[in-house]
């Protein structure tokens, strides 16, 4: 196979602080994940504590563990890789061809369920997960790590045209941290694909269904306020999966390259902050008035409807903009041939789809009480996420549509929130 030497591209614009940011992030996020984790299991839940409750390091390594690690990934490829549901086209790439992608998520995510019912029926203690969890997460970091190590690696083997635009700096701390490969793949097998939404999503609530099992084993019963968080987490799971051909018009596919970022947010990340609340309450147990319930599960639904209607709206709009949903709305034409569409969703803010997602994530929350913050990290830290993501979007639409994109602000002024922000 021929090595490639790619020329850097030329000005590109590095963001997440730039160098800094690469060096200091993959070191920093990490340890966030396994302090947040650590906290959680103590009886203050104080996430500003002195003494910080380190563990010692024999909490963090467990051969079991790596197995467990090793075997889910192991499951969920096969699953991958099962001739069942359709296949999917993704967006025309740089060279004018189209990339196919198995559409089976939905049933990877049934199947698992289905073994894991088996496996509890059987006797096997989900809840020895959450005694598990540092060592977990310590091994999936470290399979975050090697993975981006190999897509650094086998970058160089790429043709140019397969690099992402913003990937390609020729600075190798930065181009390891945000990905020179736009879709690395191993046959037809898509790497950045798969690790989307299959490992760590669904790993995410196979730990909060261990959470719930761990209630039991010390209380009995499952409490309302984890069946809450159960319930909500595992629809938006659930919604992601059924509804996995939206993926392909992310800006994670479209846009970014395949590199430590995507790799330890999708492995990691995920899986280990996303569920905290869960992790909480095994420790911390709340008591929730059926009206207090009821004002969250509202609050969770009104979320979730603007979060699955607007992403749908423009997934709609983007495949076929004739289509008889969508055929009504106002759009504003741009130089690139591509319509904006500026009624419905889209001309309520500029991301109705982040308002959606963030009052979902607040429902998350609230269901912990409010005398601690570790719950209410997600919301907060996803809010921070998005505001940062929205402005990146923001960025590269105003350098692909130019005068259109300002035409849109100007008709759409509000960004997430109406007359807020
Ligand atoms: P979006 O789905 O918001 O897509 C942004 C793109 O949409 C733009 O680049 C542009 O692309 C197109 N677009 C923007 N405005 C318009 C318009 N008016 N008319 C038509 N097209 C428009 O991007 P994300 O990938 O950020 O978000 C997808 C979903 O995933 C969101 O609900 C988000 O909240 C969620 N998410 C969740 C995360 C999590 O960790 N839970 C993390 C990140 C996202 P183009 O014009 O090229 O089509």
């Amino acid at each position: 196979m021929k090595l490639n030497k790619h020329k850097p591209a030329q000005h590109t614009e590095m963001e997440f602080g730039g160098t800094l940011g690469a060096a200091c992030i993959p070191v920093f996020l990490p340890l966030t994940v396994l302090y947040l984790l650590s906290v959680c299991r103590t009886p203050g839940g104080a996430l500003l504590q002195w003494p910080p409750p380190l563990p010692h390091s024999t909490f963090l390594w467990d051969p079991v563990a790596v197995a467990i690690i090793v075997g889910w990934i192991g499951l969920q490829s096969a699953l991958y890789l099962l001739p069942v549901g359709k296949e999917s086209e993704g967006l025309v790439l740089r060279d004018g061809s189209k990339l196919k992608y198995p559409i089976n998520g939905f049933h990877a995510l049934c199947v698992t369920a289905v073994l894991l019912a088996v496996c509890v029926c059987l006797g096997m203690p989900l809840g020895y997960l959450f005694d598990l969890v540092l060592p977990l997460a310590v091994c999936a970091v470290g399979v975050s790590y090697l993975l981006a190590l190999y897509l650094y690696i086998r970058s160089f083997w790429a043709p140019a045209n397969q690099l992402a635009l913003g990937g390609n700096t020729g600075n190798p701390l930065y181009d390891f941290f945000i990905g020179r490969e736009l879709n690395p793949r191993i046959g037809s097998f898509d790497l950045k694909f798969f690790c989307e939404l299959r490992p760590g999503l669904i790993g995410w609530v196979v730990l909060n269904a261990a959470m719930l099992m761990k209630e039991v084993e010390l209380r009995g019963s499952p409490s309302l306020a984890m069946l809450m968080i159960n319930s909500f987490q595992l629809l938006y799971v659930t919604d992601a999966l059924w509804n996995e051909e939206a993926v392909l018009t992310t800006m994670d596919i479209v846009h970014d390259g395949f590199g430590f970022m995507l790799a330890f947010g999708d492995l990691a990340w995920v899986p280990f902050t996303y569920g905290l609340q869960a992790m909480f309450l095994v420790i911390h147990p709340q008591t929730l008035s059926p009206l207090s319930a009821l004002g969250i599960i509202l609050l969770n639904g009104v979320g979730y409807y603007i979060f699955r209607k607007s992403n749908s709206q423009k997934n709609q709009f983007r495949r076929d903009p004739t289509h008889k949903s969508v055929a009504h709305l106002e759009t504003i034409a741009t130089a690139t041939g591509k319509r904006l569409l500026v009624s419905g969703w889209w001309g309520f803010v500029r991301h109705p789809n982040y308002l959606g997602d963030i009052l979902m994530a607040l429902a998350w929350s609230l269901p912990c009480g409010v005398s601690h913050i570790l719950p209410y990290f997600y919301v907060i830290y996803f809010s921070v996420l998005l505001v940062h993501r929205e402005a990146r979007d923001e960025r590269q639409c105003r350098a692909k549509y130019g005068l259109a994109w300002d035409t849109y602000c100007r008709r759409v002024p509000y960004r997430i929130i109406p007359y807020i922000y």
